[in-house]
């Protein structure tokens, strides 16, 4: 349960949890076998959230068609193919077509780099490393993000 505390003193809020599950989502509909941590995450933080942040409504049980949806996506993904970017860019997407503040996304990836240096380390920053340049990366996106959905 210590990865949930210090994921929630990260996703402090409605706006910022959205920004987190939309980047686990991301992994999950990307199918990134290699992030095994984090679609055990999104089981357990609940397919309540999943279904409210990725279209407002209950997922249907088609998966295969919602994998082909975000596999279309993917094609206009604007940089070479990198998981953690990936999942980034299409959180910020997920964030903006459920109606959340994209702008919410680099503070919370913000507040992880912070807890970070505090040397308070939750599982999921070991494979979350924040960076300047995911935030500088995110900050670049929204108004992409903004444009062309
Ligand atoms: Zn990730």
């Amino acid at each position: 349960m210590a990865v949930y505390s210090g994921i929630l003193d990260i996703a402090n809020n409605e706006q910022s949890l959205a920004a987190l599950m939309g980047h686990e989502i991301a992994h999950a509909v990307a199918r990134h076998g290699s992030e095994r941590a984090s679609q055990e995450l999104i089981l357990d933080l609940g397919t309540m959230a999943v279904e409210k942040l990725l279209i407002g409504r209950p997922l249907s049980d088609d998966s295969r068609k919602l994998y082909n949806y975000f596999t279309t996506l993917g094609v206009m993904l604007p940089f070479s193919r990198n998981h953690e970017s990936e999942a980034d860019y299409l959180g910020l997407v997920f964030m903006h077509f459920a109606g959340y503040d994209m702008n919410e996304a680099y503070k919370m990836w913000d507040r992880m780099d912070k807890l970070n240096s505090n040397n308070r380390t939750p599982e999921f920053l070991s494979t979350h490393p924040s960076s300047r340049t995911r935030i500088e990366n995110i900050k670049k996106w929204i108004p992409l993000v903004k444009q062309n959905y």
